[in-house]
């Protein structure tokens, strides 16, 4: 099944890649990994609860193009200088972000030292769009208290996301 999403995934990839004249580049292998985009590997986190609530894979990855659109215009950034090699891991369920002390559930954060991204839907249903917020992370290298003004827009911006 991961196998035939992978391919359906890899074709709109494809579609959309030479839409924007982008190459298609090969992404490290991750668990539950089904698409690759700006260098980002998009993967189904293995958790029983994430299963579901998310949007089919090709769905997923519509939402992450937009997504990293929408990350590069508000931190002015290309996304790929800083998403490239990165796993983005989604889930259908909220998770845990961070560990100790700082441990918290929440539907996405941005685990600066694994080169992690864990996205899952707001209250609108809508998984992809924290990522225009987390990418920010990566911009600002970490920033916890969300001091960074964009910060703010990119959480307005989220559910646009997934219209
Ligand atoms: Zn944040």
């Amino acid at each position: 099944m991961t196998r035939r999403l992978f391919a359906a995934s890899s074709a709109l990839l494809l579609t959309l890649a030479v839409g924007c004249g982008k190459p298609v580049e090969p992404c490290p292998e991750a668990e539950g990994a089904f698409a690759c985009v700006e260098g980002a590997t998009l993967a189904l986190s293995s958790e029983p609860w994430c299963e579901s609530k998310l949007a089919t894979a090709q769905g997923l990855v519509a939402e992450a193009v937009k997504a990293m659109e929408l990350a590069g215009q508000v931190w002015d950034v290309d996304p790929s200088d800083y998403v490239t090699g990165w796993v983005i891991s989604y889930c259908g369920g909220w998770f845990v972000c961070g560990s100790g002390g700082s441990a918290s559930w929440t539907y996405g954060c941005a685990e600066l030292g694994e080169d992690l991204i864990k996205a899952g839907p707001n209250l609108d249903g809508c998984a992809s769009g924290v990522l225009v917020h987390e990418i920010g992370h990566l911009v600002v290298h970490g920033d916890r208290n969300h001091r960074d003004p964009r910060f703010a827009v990119a959480t307005a911006l989220a559910d646009t996301v997934c219209e």
